[in-house]
């Protein structure tokens, strides 16, 4: 174990103490003493360059974010074994009681395409991934290299973890007395573009940059 940061982290703590910290010096003692209330939980996936806070421009305290391998949400199944998403999503909804829950995907998920390419997969990733499996069922055409598939299969895996949020007794409760809402959004990593899902439509539409 290395007692010594790598010097990236070690010159952006630096930098966060002198730049960022100082000018959110109070809103941090504040979240001290009362606690942390954010209005908005995301689920994201772990990639380096889908950083919620960042797309969203978010300051501390105002997310509440569960990140995992392709940003999925299991189905609901309390069986006694270990959930970290299913337990964030708990505390998020019941606890602090946020009221958006937005699962966030992206173009060029690693995740998504070592799935349709069938990586292999290690102890691990290939149980979790396999939660794609009922969603790439579900498609059509089934070509690993196809850009235009992987995004069909981003997309329809969004959609299908939105569809498991809902089988959450305590997620669809809250959603049913309005006190939560849930949104699929879609981050294009190479434009920067986001998208928002028209639950009507089934439709991710690109939000206008003004
Ligand atoms: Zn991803």
């Amino acid at each position: 174990m290395g007692t010594n940061l790598p010097q990236r982290l070690h010159d952006g703590y630096r930098a966060f103490r002198s730049g960022r910290l100082p000018t959110e010096q109070s809103r941090y003692r504040e979240l001290a003493e009362r606690g942390q209330s954010p209005e908005t939980m995301v689920v994201g996936c772990c990639d380096s360059r889908v950083s919620p806070e960042v797309i969203f421009d978010a300051g501390p305290g105002e997310l509440f974010v569960v990140r995992n391998v392709a940003n999925l949400v299991p189905p609901y199944s309390p069986d006694g074994l270990y959930h970290g998403v299913s337990a964030a999503l708990e505390y998020g909804v019941t606890v602090l009681r946020v009221k958006h829950l937005v699962v966030l995907g992206h173009a060029r998920c690693g995740g998504v395409q070592a799935y349709a390419s069938n990586a292999p997969s290690g102890d691990f990733i290939g149980k979790w991934i396999s939660l794609l499996a009922p969603v790439a069922a579900s498609l059509q055409s089934r070509q690993p290299d196809d850009a235009g598939y992987l995004k069909q299969l981003e997309q329809a895996s969004l959609i299908r973890s939105l569809d498991n949020l809902m089988m959450f007794p305590f997620i669809r409760s809250a959603c049913d007395r309005g006190a939560l809402t849930l949104f699929g959004a879609y981050f294009d990593v190479a434009t920067g573009e986001l998208s928002v899902l028209a639950r009507e439509s089934g439709r991710f539409v690109a939000l206008a940059r003004d």
